[in-house]
């Protein structure tokens, strides 16, 4: 049975990648309506970045395997050192959170729990954003939510897939929403009716992880 290891945990990392690349146009839009419209950009290209940085690293070594959050420190390194924008450094925190939980050779469902968990009072601690306030916070605490209340016999794929779900709900409930954080505050009663771009991205990160392991 294929568990959430290293290799799957890179390839969560190259699938984000991907998938940011095919949505770096809506991403860019969403962010030309509600802030300053770089947001596709700074998280495509720390995403490109972080793609040569898993290239140059190799495929997983024995040693490196034993760790799933590897891949995860890769990308987080990438985006703390040189990623722009409000989302690049806070992008960072949650993927340093998250590797610094996969200490083991599988990201179980606990490593998940306390990653993303621990990832999600980083980005309140550095931008003080609370649910509600239309940021990726509305996408990272339901999710945090979901997995809190999700069994760990259900194995990673599924409480990934929770989480998930759990996210998008919370993205398409941030279009409701009048920003009171970031720059979307400044275009106040306009923002109404735009879902957060950073929520997306955390949407597009949870959704990524999807379909390959269980374990
Ligand atoms: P900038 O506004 O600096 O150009 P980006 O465009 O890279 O930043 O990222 C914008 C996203 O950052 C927003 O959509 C929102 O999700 C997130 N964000 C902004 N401020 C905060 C905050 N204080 N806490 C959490 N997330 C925030
Ligand atoms: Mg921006
Ligand atoms: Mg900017």
């Amino acid at each position: 049975i294929p568990v959430a290891d290293a290799a799957f945990t890179e390839g969560w990392m190259r699938r984000f990648a991907a998938s940011v690349r095919a949505t770096e146009a809506e991403l860019t839009a969403l962010d030309q309506r509600v802030g300053d419209g770089d947001f596709g950009t700074n998280l495509r290209s720390g995403l490109d970045a972080s793609v040569r940085a898993l290239d140059r690293a190799g495929p997983v070594s024995p040693a490196a395997a034993g760790r799933a959050g590897g891949p995860l420190r890769t990308v987080a390194t990438v985006f703390l050192d040189g990623v722009g924008g409000t989302s690049g450094p806070l992008f960072g925190l949650l993927l340093t959170e998250l590797a610094l939980a996969a200490v083991g050779p599988v990201l179980d469902v606990a490593a998940l729990r306390a990653g993303l968990t621990g990832g999600l009072a980083a980005v309140q601690r550095v931008g003080e954003a609370r649910p509600g306030d239309k940021t990726l916070v509305d996408a990272l605490y339901p999710a945090c939510e979901a997995l809190r209340v999700c069994p760990e016999q259900v194995g990673s794929r599924v409480a990934l897939a929770h989480a998930s779900r759990a996210a998008w709900e919370g993205v398409r409930l941030t279009a409701r929403l009048r920003a009171r954080r970031g720059r979307a505050s400044y275009v106040g009663e306009r923002g109404r009716g735009v879902p957060d771009p950073g929520a997306v991205g955390v949407g597009l990160l949870l959704s990524s992880a999807g379909g390959v392991v269980t374990g």
